[in-house]
């Protein structure tokens, strides 16, 4: 039986190995935190923000930062209604209501119009996201929101490495938040990073994640109920290394999109991943979206692949048409407006998109595919 192609996979060589090894024998005692700072410093280098603090998750990222801009229970946060649900859970560990808002048909991000058209006097904050290593119309998503004086927190999980306009995915808004999840382009196994030019956001934040201590606290005294949010010694001895293999690894991401790109060329029934001429997209998750004239839903032509061993992913669902929103006000009333959302996820599927790839792979893939589709609808 031959190897199921993965999803989703990352690239580790002797240098993450080697830096870990060396974590796991020497960051105690007094060198307990090296790691953490030469992880942290590298990241700000490579994002070219002045302050990042590392995390266990992008969910924490999100988390402190809803945390320190002090949302809580009466204010509404915005965010696109196609994202992995971690962009929004935050919102409700604060207590705050989510908005979902519809996304543009071209980058899969959340529509200006749709983002500004949601604006009430109860919106305290945005949480954009860079889908897939896509990036929104960031020029016009911070015109709107200078205009309302509403802060944007940037979800840069899945595009560590993506620029807009010559600037890094991460440095837009207030505060970006990123994931070193194993499926992600840049791993810890599991890990996050907030970054933010905000000092007062950033001090914030630290005194939040760690228990309400107060900076320079030895004596254990804390002056706020707080959280725990630190990742260990060996995993940011990981993110050290990745974050000095970088550039290699969003090479490589693109090297894989162009396989795709032009095994799939000629195919006006599949569109994938979106790179306007000021972007530039680390593709995460090389994502297609199959022409309706086909007639297959998606959750089917991911069977279908898996029939031939290929692993995807659908498109992300709607949030507001996932059971944990279904029955809100905003889900109603998302349902009931976010044509694109829907419609884009009804026929969208990741395909393969791991470091473990080659061209002939790829190739396997795209084959399959299209001979999948070709055998329904028009
Ligand atoms: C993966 C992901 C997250 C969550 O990252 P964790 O590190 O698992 O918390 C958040 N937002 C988006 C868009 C993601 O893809």
């Amino acid at each position: 039986m031959p190897q199921t192609i993965p999803v989703a996979g990352p690239w580790i060589t002797d240098l993450e190995t080697s830096y870990v090894a060396d974590a796991a024998a020497n960051a105690w005692y007094g060198d307990h935190a090296i790691y953490h700072q030469r992880f942290e410093a590298a990241f700000r280098e490579a994002i070219g923000m002045e302050y990042a603090m590392s995390l266990p998750s992008c969910t924490s990222a999100l988390h402190l930062s809803l945390a320190a801009l002090g949302i809580g229970p009466g204010d509404e946060v915005i965010v696109p209604d196609a994202t992995w649900i971690a962009s929004a859970a935050p919102i409700s560990y604060v207590g705050a209501t989510t908005v979902f808002v519809d996304i543009d048909p071209l980058t899969w991000c959340m529509d200006a119009r749709a983002f500004e058209a949601a604006i009430t006097e109860r919106t305290k904050a945005a949480i954009v996201v860079d889908l897939y290593g896509g990036m929104p119309d960031w020029q016009a998503l911070e015109e709107i929101a200078a205009a309302h004086k509403i802060p944007l927190i940037e979800d840069a999980a899945e595009a560590v490495g993506s620029r807009y306009k010559g600037r890094m995915a991460g440095s837009f808004g207030v505060a970006g938040a990123f994931s070193f999840h194993g499926s992600k382009t840049m791993t810890t196994g599991e890990g996050g990073m907030l970054v933010t030019g905000n000092r007062k956001l950033f001090e914030r934040a630290q005194f939040l994640r760690d228990h309400g201590r107060p900076a320079g606290d030895r004596f254990f005294q804390n002056t706020e109920v707080g959280y725990k949010y630190k990742m260990s010694a060996m995993q940011a001895a990981m993110g050290l290394a990745q974050t000095e293999r970088l550039d290699e690894l969003i090479r490589r991401k693109r090297e894989i999109f162009d396989w795709y790109r032009q095994a799939l060329s000629g195919r006006e029934d599949i569109v994938l991943n979106f790179e306007p001429d000021d972007v530039l997209n680390s593709y995460w998750m090389v994502t297609a979206i199959f022409d309706p004239s086909h007639g297959i839903d998606k959750l089917e032509l991911m069977g279908r692949l898996s029939e031939h061993g290929i692993d995807s992913r659908p498109f992300f669902h709607p949030l507001s048409s996932l059971e944990a929103y279904r029955d809100t006000e905003q889900g109603k009333r998302a349902r009931r407006i976010n044509s694109t959302a829907y419609d884009i996820s009804a026929r969208g599927i990741n395909l393969p998109s791991g470091f473990s790839l080659d061209e002939e792979t790829v190739g396997r893939v795209c084959k399959s595919l299209c001979s999948i589709l070709d055998e329904t609808g028009s």
